[in-house]
């Protein structure tokens, strides 16, 4: 039986209800596979629909990245919005553009409509540690602010220190719109939120075979469920189910600790406005408190997603580049979580066959998204697949390097633009 993780998050959590495993043969709309923020986001915009669901959950609802991450809504994609203009048509690219702030508005309606109970704080900084990284803030603006995005507040260094207790950053950007809360009770909060509908949820009921066809069937060890539609959303730890989605996108890791609860003057004076914050190196750092004012903060990334040994030797550190004056802070949990990285960076989308759809490999941003995912995944299966095929529509590509070299190489190209960061060009 798959746990959850040992972290922050499990620790805190509301919610202990189990969902039974599937045993025998179910029918139902539309299966289900994976009950992260993407399956759960698109179970629930489908029951708001009318239609009968069933989500599968090889492990635990929110085992995966959604029960682990940093707990950061960021607008956008992974790739911002000036990426996706060069590579797609004007009319596609505009799609993609207006829906980048969509998901935000979906998370803060679901917890209002749910009345769920997971900490919801607003607001959102970039940091820039040099000018370079303040121009590309200025020009992020500018491109938001023309796809109707105005919540924007660019920070000087007086700025900055006002709202982050470091001397590190050189200026940043708050959105207003961006902002944090408890991901695990997110997802469980959605999942309650699913079976009040009427959804179906199955844990510990991973989908080992799809029978494709006219009528696909989705196997367990148990049962077996037939559906309209299938919904592969198992990201980062879908494995080989899928063997044409595994062949360009990574699974890939990121480590996060949560230290002791702070007093609260120490974190009011990390984190005065209660912001939650990310850098803007390639490799990133981000970190927010806790309601309990503990202090959340990851960072790094494990190309191929091999779990490390020891965490807090790898992320300590970071932290304490940033905050010194933690130095004698005790670390209550550390953990690692996977993302599903693509060579583009953005979302990979699309249908194998008429009738079965996915959405993963959000690269590391995946909280708005995802539950824009939902919603569009959910339009398409109703027939209105625009905004889906606009996503579909973005190009993906193997990694150099085959599945021997990809994995090092790409470390490589990191390491590259690390360099670039480190030496401010
Ligand atoms: C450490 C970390 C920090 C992050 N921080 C942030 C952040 O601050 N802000 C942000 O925007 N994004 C962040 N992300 C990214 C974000 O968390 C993810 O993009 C998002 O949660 C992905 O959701 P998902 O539902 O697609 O995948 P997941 O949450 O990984 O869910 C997939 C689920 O599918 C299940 N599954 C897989 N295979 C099967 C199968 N065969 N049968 C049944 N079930 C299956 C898994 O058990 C899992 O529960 C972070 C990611 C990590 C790992």
């Amino acid at each position: 039986m798959q746990q959850y993780v040992s972290s922050y998050y499990a620790a805190s959590r509301n919610l202990h209800t189990e969902y039974p495993v599937l045993q025998g043969s179910v029918e139902t709309d539309v299966c289900v596979i994976g009950a992260g923020y993407t399956g759960l986001s698109t179970a629930l915009f489908l029951l708001e629909h009318g239609f009968s669901v069933t989500v599968l959950e090889a492990a635990r609802v929110g085992f995966g990245a959604s029960g682990r991450n940093g707990g950061q809504i960021v607008n956008s994609y992974s790739r911002d919005i000036d990426v996706i203009e060069r590579q797609l048509p004007a009319k596609q690219a505009q799609l993609l553009g207006e829906m980048a702030f969509e998901g935000g508005r979906i998370i803060r309606d679901r917890i209002a409509r749910y009345n769920i109970q997971c900490d919801l704080k607003d607001g959102g900084v970039f940091a820039a540690f040099t000018s370079k990284q303040m121009g590309h803030l200025e020009a992020q603006q500018r491109l938001w602010e023309r796809y109707g995005h105005t919540q924007l507040q660019l920070l000087d260094e007086h700025g900055i220190r006002e709202v982050v207790g470091t001397e590190r950053y050189i200026g940043g950007l708050l959105d207003r719109s961006g902002g944090h809360f408890h991901s695990l009770n997110l997802a469980l909060g959605e999942a309650a939120a699913v079976a009040s509908l009427g959804g179906k949820i199955h844990e510990q009921s991973a989908a080992i075979r799809i029978e494709r066809g006219a009528h696909p069937v989705v196997h367990t060890a148990n049962g077996q469920v037939k559906a309209r539609f299938v919904v592969v959303a198992g990201n980062a730890y879908l494995g080989g189910l899928v063997p044409e989605l595994a062949a360009k996108s990574m699974p890939c890791g990121s480590q996060v600790l949560a230290t002791e609860p702070l007093s609260e003057e120490l974190a009011r004076s990390l984190l005065p406005q209660d912001y939650c914050v990310e850098d803007c190196n390639y490799l990133l750092d981000y970190f927010r408190l806790s309601a309990d004012r503990r202090l959340i903060y990851g960072g790094g990334v494990v190309y191929g997603a091999r779990d490390p040994a020891d965490i807090e030797a790898i992320i300590r550190p970071k932290m304490l580049q940033t905050f010194p004056q933690l130095k004698d802070v005790k670390i209550d949990f550390s953990w690692t979580g996977n993302f599903l990285l693509t060579l583009s960076r953005l979302p990979q989308v699309g249908r194998l066959g008429d009738n079965i759809y996915y959405s993963q490999g959000c690269s590391g941003h995946g909280i708005t998204y995802t539950h824009l995912a939902g919603k569009v995944l959910a339009e398409a299966l109703r027939g209105q697949a625009e905004r889906f095929d606009a996503f579909a529509s973005l190009p993906h590509y193997p990694f150099p390097g085959g599945q021997l070299l990809r994995v090092p190489l790409t470390a490589l190209g990191a390491t590259y633009y690390q360099l670039r960061d480190r030496l401010g060009i």
